[in-house]
């Protein structure tokens, strides 16, 4: 039996353990796995905060994925302009994709234009390297920011805001991301959450994560952990939210200690309008409860916070991907189970999702592992009726990407690239890499 060609699109974390699943399950199985970056590893590269190298040694089963002589890596191919939806037919039985939820939510509040209003997705890939933030210039001349959202993004870009630069330099933080830090002018993080405590979306090890900074002492108003009888009920018998409680108790009861940064967690605050004269000044937060659906519903009263940078980290989305159905309400690809379906519910053959842009933007790193292993039972259930592509050979998808002039990254050309960013973190001391943030940088690398 000739083997099943199998396309994934992203080579972040659901894509790559789509590919470990679908070769643990089926013998007679190739797979190319696609991204639009010179880099794989997606998120984990671009996104898990460089001070959490732990959750970056995933990259280790991944990097065994790829050794498999089964996989191909073509970087610097993306989906809709380098192969369309008619090409990935041609040449590949079975198509899935695991591209995430690129964009980040706007707060959807007047004001949102002035300079010093950012997403996280930009911050992050800010400090990440991501090739798309090259030549992007922060400034971190601002004393006071708010930080809008409480789930672990905004613990994450807080706590790189907090952190005194020095802290980061062993880490895999570029040298001018260094530059800009070394100049923060930061004194006053608010960290601001519209609905309770117990309804906030960050995990017990990033929140007590905040406690343990050297630089940064972490203020909780004793108030805000009196629980109205809705939480209070909510809380009951879940012990990761009753961690969290606790966690936010030993924060209120601590002294201060005067440390040079403050990170003020506030509750029941939604951003209502961010005033300035053309740069952020000034924040207005409406007065939150929590209603019987564990809802956020203003008050009517508003208070005035004297910021001069908001970063949201109000969640991510899926955009759609060109040809193909896409549920416009929970901005994911349309699909049952990883198996997408068009607008009348029936399945496209051959065509799959898996992580981000088929559940949305949640779980952590793990729980796609999970999720590609639904995708992976679906496909292999569904290939004995698949239709079969007409050019399954390697050699056609390579020929076509050749004539269109598309500057395509190898396994091998990655391997090279990854030498030379460990060389120059060895040589400037680090104990992790240093990347190259230029795509340019990364394609001239290659072989
Ligand atoms: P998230 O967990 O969904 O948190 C989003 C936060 O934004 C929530 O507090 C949400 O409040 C708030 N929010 C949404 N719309 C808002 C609005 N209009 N105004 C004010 N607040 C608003 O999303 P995330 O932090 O982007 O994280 C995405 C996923 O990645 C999560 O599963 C997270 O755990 C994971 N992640 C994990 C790690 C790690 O393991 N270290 C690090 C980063 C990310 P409501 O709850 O009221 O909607």
């Amino acid at each position: 039996m000739a083997s099943i060609r199998v396309a994934i699109f992203g080579a972040g974390p659901s894509g790559l353990f789509l590919a470990d699943a679908l070769l643990k399950a089926h013998p007679e199985i190739s797979i190319d796995v696609i991204d639009r970056l010179p880099a794989p590893y997606g998120l984990v590269r671009y996104g898990v905060a460089p001070d959490h190298p732990k959750i970056k040694s995933v990259i280790n089963t991944f990097q065994k994925t790829f050794e498999d002589e089964r996989v191909r890596f073509l970087g610097n191919v993306a989906f809709g302009v380098d192969l369309t939806l008619e090409d990935v037919r041609r040449f590949y039985d079975v198509t899935a994709y695991a591209v995430g939820s690129s964009v980040d939510r706007p707060l959807g509040i007047p004001g949102e234009e002035l300079a010093g209003n950012l997403s996280s997705t930009e911050f992050v890939a800010w400090y990440s390297g991501h090739p798309d933030q090259t030549g992007r210039e922060i400034r971190l001349d601002a004393e006071a920011v708010a930080v809008i959202g409480v789930g672990n993004v905004a613990i994450d870009v807080t706590r790189i805001l907090a952190k005194h630069v020095d802290e980061l330099r062993t880490t895999d933080v570029p040298e001018h991301v260094l530059d800009v830090l070394a100049t923060s002018r930061i004194r006053d993080i608010y960290l601001v959450g519209r609905r309770g405590p117990a309804q906030a979306k960050f995990t017990t090890p990033e929140l007590r994560e905040l406690g343990e900074l050297p630089n940064a002492d972490v203020i909780v108003d004793p108030k805000d952990l009196d629980l109205d009888a809705t939480s209070a009920a909510a809380v009951a018998g879940k012990s990761a939210l009753q961690r969290n409680l606790d966690v936010l108790r030993d924060f209120a009861n601590r002294p201060s200690q005067n440390r040079a940064r403050r990170i003020h967690l506030t509750f029941l605050y939604s951003p209502i309008e961010i005033k300035g004269a053309g740069h952020v000044a000034e924040l207005t937060l409406e007065r939150n409860r929590i209603d019987e659906n564990e809802n956020a519903v203003g008050t009517g009263a508003l208070e005035k916070l004297s910021v001069q940078q908001v970063y949201r980290a109000v969640g991510y989305r899926g955009i759609p991907l060109p040809g193909l159905p896409f549920d416009k309400r929970r901005n994911v690809i349309a699909n049952e189970a990883g198996r997408i379906v068009d607008e009348s519910g029936k399945r496209i053959p051959g065509q799959y999702a898996t992580g981000w842009i088929k559940r949305g933007p949640t779980g952590v790193i793990g729980t796609n592992k999970a999720d590609s292993a639904e995708t992976a039972r679906a496909i292999v259930e569904d290939l004995p009726n698949l239709p079969r592509a007409p050019q399954p050979a390697e050699a056609a998808v390579d020929a076509l990407l050749t004539e269109r002039k598309v500057r395509v990254c190898t396994w091998d050309d990655w391997l090279a690239i990854d030498r030379h960013e460990r060389e120059l973190g060895g040589k400037a001391g680090r104990e992790e890499r240093i990347k190259v943030t230029e795509f340019d940088g990364l394609l001239a690398m290659r072989g």
